[in-house]
């Protein structure tokens, strides 16, 4: 598409869909109860039983969160934005928490917990020391992962680490990015640029593409790569969305925030109101925190109510996402992703799918 000297647009603009325009066709089914329902996946050499992991930021995942996330059966990546000894000190807490869980079952005792490293400066330190200190998936993390650094790194990490860690990448919107993340040696790559509820990216940058469109979009890929579909998430129904799309793990931010696992205080106002905090790894407050100076804004701070104990959220979510297969009548991820047929949906007709009493 370009646009030529008279302001005229040559060529057309693809359409894209964010979760609230489309809706999944209910289809036929034998299940008779939501438990015959496998949510089971393979990451790192581990079966996670809940795709879902939890976001690598400094209001979402510390070793707490790590723990819950990998005893509720998904994956926590422990943030970057802390020296590198912090970092292992929350990894080592996390295995310990672990380890408290299963005194006496030593056997069944493989957690899985992700660290995440940048592409610049200790990145390298880094990676090796969160894997000595039990670290079994490296997150390359950073903003536009379609980048040179994102290559070097990639390539530098395997080969200091050979294959024996799982190494995520990311984040991308396209399929080109996809493809090359994959080329470039990633296991996983997290998919969604400019979606986050905290992100200001499209906003300052204009750069951006919804995140299920993005999903769509990779999972054309014929790369054997695992699909994180990341940013955005408001409910178990787009969780399902994004899974039936090809999705093979859906990464949390909000949904997870504010939750007693999370890190950082609880608030609480003049009603006694509870509240935590929540913000963007790019917002101003947070850059000010981990670099003490701030670059571009790209994300924002805000707090929301304290929402208790993760493993209530995780299972609201596993029982969502468990009704959404059963719906399209697919036992497995797999099952869904072959069922699956969407429907796009009118303005009129998000207003139907709302809970519209409440607007009246
Ligand atoms: P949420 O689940 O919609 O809250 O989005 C969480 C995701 O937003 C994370 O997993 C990151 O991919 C992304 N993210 C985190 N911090 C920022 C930021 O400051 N700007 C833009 N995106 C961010």
């Amino acid at each position: 598409m370009k646009i030529n000297s008279k302001g005229e647009i040559k060529g057309s603009l693809p359409t894209t869909v964010c979760f609230d325009d489309v809706l999944l066709k209910p289809g036929y089914s034998t299940i008779k109860s939501r438990s015959e329902i496998c949510l089971t996946s393979k990451l790192g050499g581990s079966d996670l039983e809940l795709p879902l992991v939890s976001s690598p930021m400094d209001t979402v995942t510390e070793s707490q969160m790590s723990a819950a996330m990998w005893l509720c059966g998904g994956l926590g990546i422990v943030h970057r934005y802390n020296t590198i000894d912090d970092q292992q000190k929350h990894i080592e807490a996390a295995w310990d928490l672990m380890a408290n869980e299963f005194v006496g079952n030593t056997e069944e005792f493989q957690p899985l917990i992700g660290a995440a490293v940048g592409v610049s400066g200790d990145y390298l330190e880094r990676a090796t020391a969160c894997v000595a200190s039990g670290a079994g998936v490296l997150c390359i993390d950073v903003a536009h992962g379609h980048h040179v650094l994102v290559k070097d790194a990639l390539k530098k990490l395997r080969k200091k680490l050979g294959k024996s860690v799982h190494i995520m990448a990311g984040n991308v919107a396209t399929l080109d990015a996809f493809n090359d993340l994959a080329d470039w040696g990633a296991d996983s790559i997290r998919v969604g640029v400019g979606g986050g509820s905290i992100c200001s990216t499209r906003i300052q940058t204009g750069h951006g593409v919804p995140t299920l469109q993005s999903v769509m979009d990779c999972a054309q890929s014929d790369r054997d790569v695992l699909l994180i579909a990341d940013g955005g998430f408001k409910t178990s129904g787009d969780i399902t969305k994004a899974l039936a799309s090809g999705a093979d793990f859906v990464m949390l931010g909000s949904l997870l925030a504010g939750t007693h696992e999370a890190p950082g205080d609880i608030f609480e106002n003049l009603n006694g109101d509870k509240y935590k905090a929540y913000r963007g790894m790019a917002s101003p407050e947070a850059q000010i925190e981990w670099r003490g100076s701030t670059s571009s804004h790209e994300g924002v701070a805000t707090t929301i109510p304290y929402k208790g104990s993760v493993h209530f959220i995780l299972g609201e979510l596993e029982r969502g996402i468990r009704s959404g297969l059963s719906y399209t009548g697919a036992r497995t991820i797999t099952e869904l992703q072959t069922k699956a047929q969407f429907v796009r949906q009118t303005s009129a007709g998000q207003i139907e799918s709302s809970t519209h009493i409440l607007r009246r």
